[in-house]
């Protein structure tokens, strides 16, 4: 992959990067688009990274289909799909994580120790690897974002990076991967986030300002439903990640819950243009 992406610098292109753990939906395909107009080549990197997945999680039935992501990234303008091993990627003795300490402790972090750190640490590998001038990440993984920003600047990485908008499906479904696991009846609750979203960007355009008391609308309003257990909800600022009590134009609404066996996220900024 070093090789490669070395006689492409070599012929003045820059290199965008799109990590991925592959099963791509069209949330997948934003990006490449994106990576598509940012830089001259493309890399996608498809890797389901085993030090991101607790214990109890779902590494082992994660969806995968290789033959479908190579179908659909050739329709893309992808000039490299990259796909290594676990093995490669952490042969024997391997031993090195990346902490980004703070931003890592609520939301997500908190119901998955050692997530975070599992991520920085393979994005960190991927960027040595490939060698990009740009690499895109999507919103839907915003607290991420907001780690591999944060990452980037502590340790002086020189890679620009990009943030793309959330894709979701015609109900508002933000799409995933780990859609394809709900049954037709959790499909039907599992339109309870994006909903969730609307009724709070519609309490804050009506003129609530207090974020518990938001949130605790939003928490009866989820539990309604007895397949959903929720896991959080959070109004965070949308850069330092910290809980705020009053709503203002930084205000992001983060949700987290369980349908069934299955861990749906989503999140937008209180205020938005853009609809849940
Ligand atoms: P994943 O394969 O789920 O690890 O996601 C790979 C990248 O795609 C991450 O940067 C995600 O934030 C992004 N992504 C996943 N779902 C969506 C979506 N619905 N819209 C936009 N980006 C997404």
């Amino acid at each position: 992959m070093t090789a490669w992406s070395n006689r492409t610098a070599a012929e003045g292109k820059a290199i965008a990067l799109v990590p991925t753990m592959g099963f791509f939906h069209e949330g997948h395909l934003s990006l490449m688009r994106s990576a598509a107009r940012q830089a001259g080549a493309v890399v996608v990197s498809l890797f389901v990274n085993p030090i991101q997945f607790g214990p109890a999680e779902d590494l082992d039935r994660y969806p995968r289909d290789f033959e479908r992501d190579s179908a659909l990234a050739a329709r893309e303008q992808v000039d490299a799909l990259f796909a290594p091993e676990a093995a490669a990627m952490y042969p024997e003795g391997f031993q090195t994580r990346i902490a980004v300490t703070e931003l890592s402790q609520g939301l997500c972090g908190a119901g998955r120790p050692g997530h975070f750190e599992g991520v920085a640490t393979v994005v960190a590998k991927l960027f040595h690897i490939v060698r990009p001038q740009v690499a895109i990440f999507g919103e839907k993984d915003f607290q991420q974002l907001a780690i591999i920003r944060r990452l980037v600047r502590d340790l002086d990485l020189d890679v620009e990076i990009v943030g793309q908008p959330i894709v979701r499906e015609a109900d508002g479904l933000a799409m995933s991967s780990r859609n394809a696991y709900l049954s037709a009846a959790e499909r039907q609750s599992a339109r309870c986030l994006s909903r969730a979203l609307r009724w709070g960007r519609e309490l804050a355009a009506g003129g609530e300002t207090d974020a518990g008391r938001l949130r605790a609308a939003l928490e009866s309003m989820l539990a309604a439903d007895p397949t959903v257990t929720v896991e959080y909800v959070a109004v965070v600022h949308e850069t330092t990640l910290r809980p705020q009590q009053q709503i203002d134009r930084h205000s992001r609404l983060a949700l987290a819950v369980k349908i069934g066996r299955t861990r749906l996220i989503d999140n937008g900024l209180l205020f938005a243009p853009e609809q849940g």
